[in-house]
């Protein structure tokens, strides 16, 4: 899901909105062992340390699985409020990120559970749209 906003993206070079409705996460892929790996870099492959044209851009459907998750209650950040879910999510295009989810309560949670990413507004007024996770329902 995505909400109809002329916001910016806050991590452009992240993620995008995508084109079926799901944002797109922006991973790369070593073209010699197959490996996926988020954020895109062109440092060199994390397993076989291949770089240069061996390494293509993917973009990965912000779909994925949640491994763990931690209530937020206390933040430094003045950019979100508390409280907050944070969560590691394994995209099914293989990288395990951590990301905020979009219910800010953990109730209900459970590891294993299917994930969607969507963008929403931050926090702020005027804050630009951020890519966060929501349990698929059904
Ligand atoms: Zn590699």
């Amino acid at each position: 899901m995505i909400e109809k906003s002329d916001a910016p993206l806050a991590h452009p070079s992240l993620y995008g909105a995508g084109t079926e409705g799901v944002p797109v996460i922006f991973a790369g892929r070593c073209t010699h062992c197959g490996r996926v790996g988020f954020p895109r870099q062109a440092y060199g492959c994390e397993a076989c340390g291949a770089h240069g044209a061996a390494l293509a851009d993917m973009d990965l459907p912000a779909d994925g699985e949640l491994i763990s998750f931690a209530e937020v209650h206390r933040h430094h950040g003045a950019d979100i409020d508390t409280p907050f879910v944070m969560a590691e999510v394994r995209l099914d295009g293989g990288p395990l990120l951590r990301a905020t989810l979009a219910p800010r309560r953990a109730v209900g949670l459970k590891v294993g559970a299917r994930l969607r990413g969507m963008l929403v507004a931050g926090d702020r007024p005027g804050a630009a749209l951020e890519l966060r996770f929501a349990p698929v329902e059904g």
